[in-house]
């Protein structure tokens, strides 16, 4: 039996889609929350060669945001063509394989006008008058007369309002307000040149006075921490320019936020570029913890492609091999030179014969029968030493029998000299407790739950991404780490946990958001749950730099004795070295 090809009401008819409804769809690549539009607003300003953009918000953003700029102008003809849609200035010899500017597809305003109510007011240099165009949710009106001092003004308000369905993917103001100040930094960083200021009603976030120093721009930026402990970068090679700064290995932090990188002053998020950035610092920095980093790729624009995705943050390079060599070869360099990799030859014959040893705990179960050894003064430092069960007295067996022997002295305020019966042994204290502390605290977690301990003094701790953290309220407190919002953009910590003892809880917080931050949405309770346990455990640890007196050192060495894989650290890197008395005989020629 046949059936009817098709009924007469499934036909399909093509048709053009209205205007208005092509640029809401444009828009959703284009605009997806108030910080995208401020990225194509300033880089509107940066492309009209303005040396001061003041940007304002209140909401987040959401239902109100202004970019002020003294740039170029537009005379009213341009004015009404620039909210329309594929209309641009910048791409003057139609030719996509040259592009100098920020922007070139002509979408931007047309796109935002779409979907919410855009008003652009502008005084073209040179001319007498001003004028100002409404949009809103695509319908354009008149050109009117307006009053401006050179330059131009973007205003945007009520955001998404023709398109209700794009709001509820938004986050809180907080939040969105979060990710303007991130856009406006990056875009701050390459163009120093520029004054730029952003306001949330009549506070000021920040203010960067235009300067012809890279560098004190990105102090302004990144903190004066990263002006005073990077590395200038230089590295050229036919039409390749790498310009910016290193952060030396021993400033870094939990998540790769601080790596920037641009291409021909555009900030560019690029896979090749972190990887790269890995593999320069391999040698320098453990694990999980990321340099800060900002570098600018100058080049000519037939190299790179930037048309690979409306909102312009991701290019691909003709040659990407060579961008990888060059920024591997050039932090090398720069960090070699500073003279932190320098090391003697002989140090270096010598480290060959310290052997990273295994776990003491499964060389010898005869000491796990040992209690810890140490005394009342001990208290602070081994706070986990503090339970019912241990016992205090005095130091004085001839514990060289011990696998990690015994403490002659600590130098440098972190390491631990010891000798054994079998060889010198130098530990890293901080590595070490650290193995201890996150040991104790996955034991204890199994077992019965963390134990708490209320602070005395509760903390409040502003931080940028506080509303994330809090959400993970819930699984931070059966770690003992109990935190509760305080008002906006603050967090009151009241518990910890115990096994820490006197932390520095504003620390702890900053790295447990920057690593929940970073982590992936997939990654299983579990491991997030491991990675919250080390982080505490690092806080948690005798810091280097603390001073220990012998029975502290040795009752350390007990406990690494009775720890499992107290070899390593929980960040990879051994906790202790060993060189034999043999090895040690040799190196002096006695054998
Ligand atoms: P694009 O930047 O890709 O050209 P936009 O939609 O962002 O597209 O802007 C359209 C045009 O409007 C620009 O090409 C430019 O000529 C003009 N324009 C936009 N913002 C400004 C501004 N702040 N100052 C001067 N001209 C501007
Ligand atoms: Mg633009």
């Amino acid at each position: 039996m046949s059936q009817p090809l098709e009924k007469k009401e499934n036909l399909v008819h093509i048709r053009r889609l209205p205007e208005a409804l092509v640029n809401q769809i444009a828009a959703g690549e284009v605009v997806e929350r108030p910080a995208s539009c401020v990225k194509e607003l300033v880089e509107n300003a940066i492309d009209a060669g303005a040396t001061h953009i003041s940007v304002a918000i209140r909401d987040g953003g959401i239902s109100f945001l202004q970019v002020t700029d003294n740039g170029s102008g537009m005379s009213a003809d341009d004015l009404a063509l620039a909210v329309e849609r594929h209309a641009t200035s910048k791409l003057a010899d139609l030719d996509l394989s040259h592009i100098e500017s920020l922007g070139f597809r002509g979408e931007a305003l047309a796109s935002i006008g779409s979907v919410a109510r855009l008003k652009i007011t502008s005084h073209q240099r040179g001319q007498d008058d001003a004028f100002a165009i409404l949009v809103e949710g695509g319908k354009v009106g008149e050109i009117e007369p307006a009053a401006h001092l050179p330059g131009t003004t973007v205003e945007i308000r009520d955001l998404f309002f023709a398109t209700p369905a794009r709001l509820k993917f938004l986050k809180s103001a907080r939040a969105e307000q979060t990710q303007i100040q991130e856009v406006l930094k990056r875009l701050a960083m390459a163009h120093p040149h520029i004054t730029f200021s952003l306001k949330n009603e009549s506070r000021t976030l920040f203010s960067y006075q235009a300067t012809k120093d890279p560098l004190a721009r990105l102090g302004d930026v990144l903190g004066r921490d990263f002006e005073d402990n990077a590395v200038a970068i230089e590295a050229r090679y036919n039409d390749y320019t790498l310009t910016g700064f290193a952060g030396l290995p021993t400033l870094h932090k939990a998540n790769a936020m601080s790596q920037y990188f641009f291409v021909n002053g555009r900030p560019v998020q690029d896979k090749l570029v972190f990887g790269s950035l890995k593999a320069a610092y391999q040698d320098f920095i453990e694990r999980g913890r990321y340099p800060f980093v900002c570098l600018f790729l100058e080049l000519s624009p037939e190299l790179v492609d930037v048309n690979v995705h409306p909102a312009k943050t991701e290019v691909r390079f003709q040659d990407p091999g060579r961008i990888r060599s060059m920024i591997i070869s050039a932090i090398k360099h720069a960090l070699a030179e500073k003279g932190h990799t320098a090391s003697s030859t002989v140090g270096q014959t010598a480290v060959r014969y310290f052997t990273p040893a295994a776990s003491p705990a499964a060389a010898n179960t005869q000491v796990q029968e040992h209690a810890p050894v140490f005394s009342p003064s001990q208290q602070n430092a081994f706070t986990e030493l503090n339970q019912p069960s241990a016992k205090f007295e005095p130091v004085e067996s001839p514990v060289e029998a011990h696998p990690l022997g015994a403490a002659r002295t600590q130098v440098f305020e972190n390491y631990i000299i010891a000798q054994s019966e079998e060889g010198l042994i130098i530990v890293d204290q901080h590595a070490a407790h650290e193995r201890i502390v996150y040991e104790k605290l996955k034991k204890q977690m199994q077992e019965s739950g963390i134990k708490r301990q209320a602070l005395l003094m509760p903390e409040v701790i502003n931080l940028e991404n506080a509303s994330e953290l809090l959400e993970k309220a819930p699984d931070l407190e059966q770690f003992g780490l109990v935190i509760e919002p305080f008002g906006d953009g603050a967090i009151l910590v009241r518990e910890v946990p115990a096994l820490l003892g006197d932390t520095d809880v504003i620390g702890l917080l900053k790295d447990l958001a920057d690593q929940l931050d970073d982590m992936d949405q997939a990654t299983v309770l579990e491991e997030k749950l491991l990675y919250v346990a080390a982080t505490m455990a690092c806080h948690g640890s005798v810091r280097s730099g603390r001073r220990l007196n012998a029975e502290e050192m040795n009752a350390l060495l007990r406990q690494m004795e009775s720890t499992p894989h107290s070899g390593q650290c929980n960040h990879g890197r051994p906790t202790y070295l060993k060189l034999d008395r043999s090895a040690i005989e040799k190196l002096f020629d006695r054998k």
